[in-house]
Formats: structure tokens, C-alpha cells, sequence
């Protein structure tokens, strides 16, 4: 359906309450009632949309609002690529690059196990010059073994499918194979990052050189049936439209569907909205989205929108307290998410996009702030298994 169509058929209030009721009784909707729903500017049918939201998530999950304890390790910022939102990668050899040693990251675990964390949570540039022995992948499988080694204990939730797509394209390698050495070598589960949105026209402007959304997909599946969970995102708030948006979450859909039709023995464990935060981000896309900060009502209704059609597939739902703030992120958990994600204690992609959300929480922070909404908190693992 166009959107002017879709439009049309906004002014119909009982439209949109029948969708709402149909989604209360457990029906999926279509992606057409999805985008009919986030098109909506009245804010009593916008509330509507949030008690229903909620109501699911009460359905779905319950009341208690998880978090993890983890931490957040970038080890390089060195890329190859040049993407138009990004804010945190250089060159190698310029001010600001940075690329960790292995010491220095095994600091940052021992550090983070002292703080009771469960998980690290590695992501980093894609650095050509990353190599032991003139293979990505040597690096790769020895960073994670020197972390498993020393603290078995840690979950590590590792590499997204772009940089998987970098190891195999710099090792000529499948992208089964790089999974399989990486589960090996203890990694845990992928971080659904790089999804930014799954269509190749805002690809083409926004991350011109990243994995087509084909490849991302492939990526994905892929790590389900070889047993490795996932996590899943988008990138929202900047040069995309709302059926882009809602073709996104589709698709998300669909890659859970087919895991469950295919009992494959993992899937997609979690959704995150990631609201595009362009305040240092490079100029010409800053200057074509207008605005350095997300707007946190549109943010708002697409979490709302987000639970009602993905629910029945992705059950949990996570707020990005780094992008929104923390009183930004506790909202977001009266518009359909049940999990306020983890302590972090640090983070530099976003921040140096500019962020306002600040880059650690505390587990005493994380617990206020669920405790203010009279909810049960837990602490749970990456896996969501409660602790
Ligand atoms: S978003 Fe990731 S892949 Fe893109 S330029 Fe930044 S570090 Fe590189």
C-alpha cells in the first residue's frame, strides 16, 4: 500500500482500533496496518497505539524488566569504510585512531568481570591491517580465545555480519566458515548491528560500501543454523521513510520465521531501535536529516509499532538508553519494550556521534529507573535466561 493510500485510510479511526483488537487477540497485522499505524499524528489514537503495545508486552512477556551486565569493548575505530553516519571511524596513523592490544582488552574484562558483568559485547572498525600471520580471521579467533581463556565465565556477544563479511572477503573464506571458527574459538552469540535499514536504496547513501541487505540476511540465517543466536536492529531517524521502516521489521519477520520453519537451533533474540544521532556525524547526511538529536516521539511510536507487529516473532524489545537518554529509554518501556539492555560501562561509537545518553550505567541506575514505573526488575544473561 502507497502511503498516500495509506493515509487516506488514516482519518478512519475504527480502522485503526480494529487493527488493534485484531493484535490484542494475538493476530499478526500486515505490514499495511503496520505502516497505517505509524503514519498516525493523533494523539489519541497514538496513545491507543501505546496501550496496546503495552498490553502486548504484558501478554508476551510479563511485567519484570530485564538488563544485562556487561561491557562494551570497541577495540579499533581503524576502517576501511566511510559510512555517512559514522562518527567513530579514522584512518589508521590519523589523530584519534586507535587499534587495543591484546593486554589492554584483557584489562578491560578483568575489569568488567570485577563489576560482576556476565557479557562483553565486541565490536570494532574494519582494519585491514588486523591480521596475525597474514590472515583476518588468525586475529580474530586468538582476540576471542585470549578473552575465553582467561575468563570462561564471559559471554561474548561478538562481531556483527559486516564484520563477519570482512574476515571472509580478506581470507577468501565462507561466510560458514568464519561463524564456525569464531563459535569455536567461544564466541557466543552476533550483534544484529549493520541492519542500519534493510533496503538497498538508503544503503546506497548512507553505508555505500557495507553488505547489501541480501548479504546481511544471508549473514544472519546463516549464524541461526550453524546454532550461533543473534540479536537484531535498525538504524531509524535519519533519510528513511516509515515503509521502509515497517519493510525492515518484515524482514526481521521473515529471517524468524524462517528460523522457526527450518528448526534451526537458534534465532533472533531481541529487536533494538537505534535512533540515528547525528550531532558529530560527517556533514553532508547531518545536514540532509536537519537535526543532531532523535526525536523521541517518532522514536516512540515506532517502538510502539514495532511490539504490535514483531511481538509474536521477537518477544523482546530493547531501548537504546545510550541514544535516547535514560528517561528517553524508561519511556520506551511503557511503549512495548520489556528489556532496558545493559550497563555498558563504556562506549564510543555513539558517543562520539554525540550522544547525550552517556556511555556507562550502573546496575543500581539501571534498577532506579525500572523501579520508578513500580516494575520488577531481574538481571538475565545475553540470552535472556534469568540469573
Ligand atoms: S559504521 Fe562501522 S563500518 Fe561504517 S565507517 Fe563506521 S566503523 Fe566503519
Amino acid at each position: 500500500m502507497s502511503e498516500i493510500a495509506a493515509s487516506t485510510i488514516a482519518s478512519d479511526i475504527s480502522t485503526v482500533e480494529r487493527i488493534l483488537d485484531r493484535a490484542l487477540q494475538g493476530e499478526d497485522i500486515s505490514t499495511a496496518d503496520a505502516l497505517l499505524l505509524l503514519i498516525q499524528t493523533s494523539p489519541d489514537l497514538i496513545e491507543q497505539i501505546r496501550l496496546t503495545a503495552d498490553k502486548l508486552r504484558h501478554q508476551q512477556v510479563g511485567d519484570t524488566v530485564t538488563y544485562v551486565i556487561n561491557r562494551n569493548i570497541n577495540f579499533t575505530n581503524i576502517c576501511e569504510q566511510h559510512c555517512s553516519f559514522c562518527a567513530f571511524r579514522r584512518d589508521a596513523g590519523t589523530e584519534g585512531a586507535f587499534w587495543l592490544s591484546t593486554e589492554q582488552i584483557l584489562a578491560k574484562a578483568a575489569d568488567a568481570v570485577s563489576l560482576s558483568a556476565t557479557e562483553i559485547c565486541m565490536q570494532g572498525g574494519l582494519h585491514p591491517g588486523a591480521k596475525i600471520g597474514g590472515r583476518s580471521l588468525t586475529y580474530y579467533v586468538e582476540l576471542v580465545s585470549a578473552i575465553k581463556t582467561t575468563f570462561p565465565q564471559l559471554h561474548l556477544h561478538a562481531f556483527s555480519p559486516q564484520e563477519v563479511e570482512f574476515i571472509a572477503r580478506q581470507d577468501g573464506l565462507s561466510y560458514a566458515d568464519v561463524i564456525m571458527a569464531l563459535q569455536r574459538a567461544g564466541v557466543g552469540s552476533m550483534p544484529g548491528t549493520a541492519a542500519e535499514v534493510l533496503d538497498d536504496t538508503v544503503r546506497r547513501v548512507i553505508c555505500p560500501e557495507k553488505i547489501s541487505s541480501a548479504t546481511w540476511i544471508e549473514i544472519i540465517s546463516t549464524a541461526h543454523r550453524l546454532g550461533l543466536p543473534t540479536t537484531s536492529t535498525l538504524l531509524a531517524g535519519h533519510i528513511e521513510t516509515p515503509s521502509q521502516q515497517i519493510a525492515h521489521l518484515e524482514q526481521l519477520k521473515q529471517i524468524q520465521q524462517y528460523a522457526i520453519e527450518s528448526e534451526y537451533p537458534t534465532r533472533i533474540t531481541e529487536f533494538i531501535i537505534l535512533p540515528f544521532v547525528g550531532e558529530s556525524a560527517p556533514a553532508p547526511l547531518r545536514s540532509r536529516v536537519g537535526r543532531d538529536q532523535p526525536i523521541l516521539a517518532d522514536n516512540l511510536l515506532l517502538t510502539a509499532v514495532a511490539r504490535i507487529f514483531l511481538g509474536n516473532y521477537i518477544p523482546n524489545h530493547q531501548p537504546s538508553w545510550v541514544k535516547l537518554g535514560l528517561e528517553g529509554a524508561k519511556t520506551a518501556l511503557t511503549w512495548g519494550c520489556n528489556d532496558l539492555g545493559g550497563t555498558l560501562m563504556e562506549e564510543h561509537i555513539t558517543m562520539m556521534a554525540g550522544a547525550k545518553g552517556g556511555t556507562c550505567l550502573s546496575v543500581a541506575q539501571l534498577q532506579g529507573a525500572i523501579g520508578d514505573l513500580d516494575r520488577d526488575y531481574r538481571q538475565r544473561s545475553t540470552l535472556y535466561e534469568l540469573l
